[in-house]
């Protein structure tokens, strides 16, 4: 398992003394390559090898998801473990930017969720925290729910469960806006460049952006972030309540850090948006890109 660039040792993630669970959970993850995401073969392998329920096993995950955290600002590390419905469970962390305002800062529960779409996962069931979800987030997670692939998501924190609409009451959401569709529901925006690109990496933005989740200002944008190792591409995330929204670059750099890579082998940085729109992403992806990689200069293109 990578974090941030670099093999960790996971001997110390239990403390004090690892249990027998723990040491083949322990053994299981230190042989992952994506430490940051389970394939439902894997989750079904470790519930019936382990005799575990899936409530019992996010909670022994959630100390490795809190390993990605890479909080600089705090000290205050977060984690997130989520269940799609395909079976599948993701990683989150949360991240904060140095030498930027505050409302940069990714939240845990939207890394998780921003992670699980980069993966095609179009619903969650169960959510488990380290700590209490915020109100942030819990805005965050309400633009999901009420839709025929998540229609409330359990939120565990300390074994403690409870509905996000009961965490939420008198919930301001996509309904009062007359919106229908629904964050992590597929997206088509119909974005295209004149001339189509040719670079590979361009292609990938094009194709975030449409796909990502704008219907209260069409911003509709997608980044790609392109490392030594691989790319990863981010999605923007609106919300009816604006502020929770998470830019596409966010949005990327939670797959970097949940893939393990780290953001000094950024080389290449692509924000592709629709033009004319209401909002943009230029100036805020450029200010976030120069925080962490200031040598590299975004490429910036717009589509129709
Ligand atoms: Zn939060």
């Amino acid at each position: 398992m990578k974090v941030n660039g670099q093999k960790i040792d996971l001997i110390d993630i239990y403390k004090p003394e690892p249990d027998e669970i723990q040491k083949y959970i322990q053994d299981y993850m230190n042989g992952l390559e994506d430490g940051g995401y389970l394939t439902p073969q894997q989750v079904d392998h470790l519930m019936e090898s382990l005799d575990l329920n899936l409530q019992q096993l996010m909670n022994y995950l959630l100390p490795y998801a809190t390993k990605f955290a890479l909080p600089p600002i705090s000290g205050y590390k977060v984690g997130a473990v989520l269940h799609g419905i395909s079976g599948a469970i993701y990683f989150g962390a949360n991240i904060e930017f140095l030498d930027e305002a505050l409302s940069f800062t990714v939240h845990a529960e939207q890394a998780s969720i921003a992670h699980a779409i980069s993966y095609g996962e179009t619903g969650v069931d169960y959510l488990t925290i380290s700590a209490a979800p915020c109100g942030y987030c819990r805005q965050f997670l309400y633009e999901i729910i009420n839709c025929p692939s998540t229609k409330d998501i359990t939120v565990l924190v300390n074994n403690d469960s409870n509905t996000l609409t009961s965490l939420l009451p008198q919930a301001f959401g996509p309904q009062d806006l007359g919106v229908t569709t629904r964050l992590m529901l597929p997206q088509n925006n119909n974005l295209q460049m004149v001339p189509p690109p040719t670079d590979p990496y361009i292609i990938s933005a094009l194709n975030t952006a449409n796909t990502s989740y704008s219907p209260y200002t069409s911003d509709y944008s997608g980044v790609c972030i392109v490392t030594n190792s691989g790319s990863y591409v981010g999605a923007y995330a609106e919300n009816a309540a604006y502020n929770p929204s998470m830019s596409p670059l966010e949005a990327a750099l939670v797959l970097l850090i949940m893939s393990g890579d780290s953001y000094t082998n950024i080389n290449r940085a692509i924000l592709v948006e629709a033009i004319n729109n209401k909002c943009s992403q230029l100036s805020a992806t450029k200010d976030v890109l120069s925080a962490i990689a200031n040598n590299v200069v975004l490429e910036y293109y717009t589509a129709t």
